[in-house]
């Protein structure tokens, strides 16, 4: 399984928004973001991800 995760807030919560000229397009739920670039991660690269975030937070 793959997961398209927000390059700006490292949210999951993004749909693909087809786009006209440009190409594919991406839009995040969570911050606003939109544009063509995203990060795609597998199960094992998002939950490092998730851990590293975690602890950078604290
Ligand atoms: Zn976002």
């Amino acid at each position: 399984m793959r997961f398209l995760v927000c390059p700006v807030c490292g949210s999951t919560n993004i749909y693909y928004e087809a786009g006209m000229i440009e190409g594919q397009k991406y839009k995040c739920n969570d911050c606003g973001y939109v544009g063509s670039f995203i990060i795609e991660m597998d199960e094992k690269e998002y939950q490092r991800f998730i851990e590293e975030k975690k602890s950078s937070r604290q």
